[in-house]
């Protein structure tokens, strides 16, 4: 590894200023907006316009240029406030599939104004009911038509579609049967989604367990201008693959975020609280599983550090990528959910948090790659054993 670690956070300042604009987000924000399944609009119009959500994009297309270790410290303050940055992260893992993939016509038209914030880009959609973590069967087909693409097909999962001007889309141009490799034929575009609703997409909200703008999305002979298509035809999923090991990275970012927040709730309420005549923290069957949290997220943490600084250094990540996301993931489901015991009855009422941030926290488990499917990518791809599928 070429990248090298250092002890040194050098996100100090941006963590403070992210600190503060969340301040200004209070529990009961957060709070409201689960209960009525509202989209924070304010919120990410707030870190928009303080150019957080623009941060990888590219000084010579109005961002800040920063690498994705700042982008992952600005997400980890976010969720370490209570907020979650759910609503918004996608923004910065799809907009590297154009960064990276798109031509420069593509990328001066939108990528200025993303950083602007006057385009949203926040819908990413891959997932199929049919096809479910076997990206490689999606059905979802696009077929050339002189200039334009047609598209068929349904995607599933879909967060933040009825808040995104545009979509990062992957759909087959070659039938499975009929591509050289089974990751051949798959193909990535970009969709004008102002333009497509009600004119080829329809979009149904799905309610979740925690507010996340879920959505399905059915394409009915939705027409796609064929320079909305990045990069080449059939190379989609190397792309996608690319956006997916930043996305995994932000994500574990993410997931430390919470781990963060539900210890420091723990480690407080487990030092104030009262019972049998002294705090319950003094017990060690209360305090021991907080410093066992710790201990995870920290080492956590440090795989995080790792995966983002190989990818800044454009070293392959995938690996990184992904035990940062599962250790990450697990490390903040240990933490809420050792939250939650400390708790006691308290930790399921609503107005100490807890629950709600402990559902949040429970997605990425599942999402965006689920924990099997990661110990699958390190047994057969990091140790050479046999794969099973
Ligand atoms: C709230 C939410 C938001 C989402 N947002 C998006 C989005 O914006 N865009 C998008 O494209 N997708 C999105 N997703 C989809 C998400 O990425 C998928 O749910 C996830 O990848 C798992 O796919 P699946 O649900 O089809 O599960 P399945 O693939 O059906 O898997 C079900 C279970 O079986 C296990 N399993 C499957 N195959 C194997 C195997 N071979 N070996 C061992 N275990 C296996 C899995 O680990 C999992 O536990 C979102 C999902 C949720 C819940």
């Amino acid at each position: 590894m070429d990248a090298q670690l250092s002890i040194d956070d050098p996100y100090t300042e941006i963590r403070d200023a992210v600190h503060q604009l969340c301040a200004g987000y209070s529990a009961e924000y957060w709070r409201e907006l689960d209960k009525a399944r509202r989209y924070p609009t304010e919120f990410v119009q707030a870190l928009n316009e303080s150019g957080y959500l623009a941060v990888l994009i590219p000084e010579q297309y109005g961002g800040s240029g920063l690498d994705l270790g700042a982008a992952c410290a600005i997400l980890e303050e976010i969720q370490k406030s209570g907020g979650n940055g759910g609503a918004c992260h996608a923004q910065m893992y799809t907009m590297g599939t154009l960064l990276r993939h798109g031509s420069e016509a593509q990328k001066s038209r939108y990528l200025p104004r993303i950083a602007a914030g006057e385009l949203r880009l926040q819908a990413f959609g891959v997932t199929e009911p049919g096809s479910g973590s076997d990206t490689t069967r999606i059905r979802t087909r696009a077929q050339r038509q002189g200039n334009h693409y047609v598209i068929n097909g349904q995607k599933i999962f879909i967060s933040r579609a009825e808040h995104s001007d545009l979509m990062i889309l992957l759909a087959r141009t070659t039938p499975r049967d009929q591509a050289e490799k089974r990751t051949g034929g798959l193909s990535v575009f970009l969709v004008d989604l102002r333009k497509a609703v009600g004119n080829g997409i329809t979009i149904r909200p799905i309610d979740t367990m925690m507010n996340h703008a879920s959505t399905e999305v059915f394409f009915e002979d939705l027409k796609v201008p064929a320079e909305n298509l990045i990069g080449e035809e059939g190379e989609g999923f190397k792309y996608i693959l690319d956006g997916m090991n930043a996305e995994r990275i932000l994500i574990a970012a993410e997931c430390i975020g919470d781990a963060r927040w539900f210890i420091e709730k723990a480690a407080n309420y487990a030092s104030e609280r009262e019972v049998f005549g002294r705090p319950i923290g003094a017990n060690q069957g209360v305090q021991f599983p907080i410093a066992r949290a710790y201990a995870q997220t920290e080492a956590a943490a440090l795989m995080v550090t790792k995966a983002a600084a190989l990818f800044d250094a454009r070293e392959r990540c995938g690996a990184e990528a992904n035990m940062a996301k599962l250790l990450a993931s697990e490390a903040s489901w240990f933490a809420g959910d050792t939250c939650i015991q400390t708790f006691g009855g308290y930790g399921f009422a609503t107005e100490y948090d807890v629950e709600r941030k402990f559902r949040e926290a429970c997605l990425y488990r599942v999402a965006p790659v689920s924990t099997n499917l990661i110990l699958s990518h390190i047994g057969t791809h990091v140790l050479g054993m046999p794969k099973s599928f």
